[in-house]
């Protein structure tokens, strides 16, 4: 019998009943299955202290109530086709104008190669977003599908944010329905639900000017889940946004959940600012705190709870031991080992580009919790027991720490960021 198991329901009630009656009461009733609103999830969401470990806690004892102790993970490959773009995202690190010397566009064939490669390699997902170059052939994204399905029949295909898709229409000039059918044909399995940012569109302004407006995320995505095309869904926290943006964008991912049921997943990313001209201009704050990762990943299991249950962490986004505490608040899935990871590396990140199976498993078990893989629909392929435990390399920072410990790290972090940091 897992420990974690057996001490958790004591461990929570005892620090419910050591905190603010308040926020108590609006924990226990999101332990207890209820709903929460706007306003209740605001103040969560400026909890801080004994108040927040107690979120934290609330927000895994949901996790486990909704989805037992598995953490999930998909053997998938990235497939950034081409790094030019003309949107000028601000937040983005990964674009190159045409004639700059690193900018590249993959041939079809190096696509379908890469597809075999990482089917060769136990992939069955490969997510295919790019760039948006100008001028690009107008059914561009229906002859990348064509040549993944032709070369494995078999992949799953990840394919094109809601940016892309209308992009795809406006340079076809087909109803966004016909169009998104034309994709399905030619193979398009599910759609990644990215540049959601925050949807709303003063951030959204703010962050990337020229991109796509919430009505327009909306439209794609709810399309879609009509004509039978899943995607997941995500936000970026972390940079010029609130905690009232978060609110209403997890609230808004809930009504929509609620009329179609067309998402898999949530998955929060936190910004990475490093590289960015958003951050580097001085107008985004430095990408999200300790608190504020946990604060999401908490927030999110209880704003979705019963609606969207699979919330995911980023590990390219995040340090390990990050990654660890918000599986540890809310989160049940660890994501895709990704191959060539590209976007966060460029704008910052140092986690890598690819994690093995087996080194997921090993950040897993550090848990007491239970690898899982899954496909991209979340069907389990293969739990992996306790006897392939030797099996899997142990390539895991030290010691995992409790949430608790982590908060009271970030609380010092937190402090030290108020200074001249970054
Ligand atoms: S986020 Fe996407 S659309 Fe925006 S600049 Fe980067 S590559 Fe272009």
């Amino acid at each position: 019998m897992n420990a974690y198991r057996e001490s958790e329901p004591e461990k929570l009630e005892d620090r419910l009943s050591r905190i603010d009656s308040e926020i108590a009461g609006l924990l226990t009733r999101a332990v207890e299955g209820g709903e929460l609103d706007f306003d209740d999830g605001l103040k969560l969401a400026r909890t801080e202290g004994a108040e927040l470990d107690a979120l934290v806690l609330a927000a895994d004892h949901v996790r486990h109530k909704r989805v037992g102790d598995v953490i999930t993970y998909v053997v998938n490959r990235n497939i950034n086709f081409t790094n030019v773009c003309f949107v000028g995202c601000r937040f983005c690190a990964f674009s190159r104008a045409p004639r700059e010397h690193d900018a590249y566009f993959l041939s079809l064939e190096e696509v379908a190669h890469r597809s075999i490669e990482a089917w060769e390699r136990g992939a069955r997902e490969v997510c295919v977003q790019g760039g948006l170059p100008r001028g690009l052939d107008p059914f561009y994204y229906r002859d990348i599908l064509h040549s993944i399905k032709t070369a494995t029949p078999s992949m799953h295909i990840h394919a094109f944010s809601p940016m892309e898709i209308v992009y795809g229409v406006e340079l076809t000039g087909m109803p966004l329905r016909d169009y998104l059918l034309m994709l399905k044909e030619a193979g398009l399995d599910t759609l990644p639900g990215t540049a959601a940012e925050i949807l709303d569109d003063g951030v959204r302004h703010e962050i990337e000017r020229i991109k796509l407006t919430v009505a327009q995320w909306v439209d794609v995505v709810t399309t879609a889940h009509t004509v039978g095309i899943r995607t997941t869904s995500t936000m970026m926290y972390g940079h010029t946004e609130t905690e009232e943006h978060w609110l209403r964008h997890l609230l808004l991912l809930r009504d929509i959940q609620k009329r179609t049921g067309g998402f898999t997943e949530f998955v929060p990313l936190g910004f990475v600012h490093q590289n960015t001209q958003l951050y580097q201009s001085g107008d985004a704050r430095p990408g999200p705190t300790t608190n504020e990762h946990l604060k999401v990943h908490a927030l999110a299991r209880l704003m979705l709870q019963g609606w969207i249950d699979n919330i995911q962490i980023s590990w390219v986004k995040m340090t390990t031991e990050m990654t660890q505490s918000c599986l540890r608040a809310g989160a049940n899935d660890y994501g895709g080992t990704l191959m060539d990871e590209n976007i966060s590396r460029l704008a910052g990140a140092t986690s890598g580009q690819y994690l093995s199976p087996s080194d997921i498993r090993a950040r897993i078990r550090k848990l007491g919790r239970v690898p899982a893989e899954r496909n991209t629909l979340y069907k389990i392929l293969k739990v992996h027991g306790r006897e392939e435990e030797a099996q899997d390399e142990p390539e895991v920072s030290a010691a995992i720490p409790s949430p608790f410990v982590t908060l009271e790290h970030s609380r010092a972090h937190a402090a030290h960021r108020t200074g001249s940091e970054d």
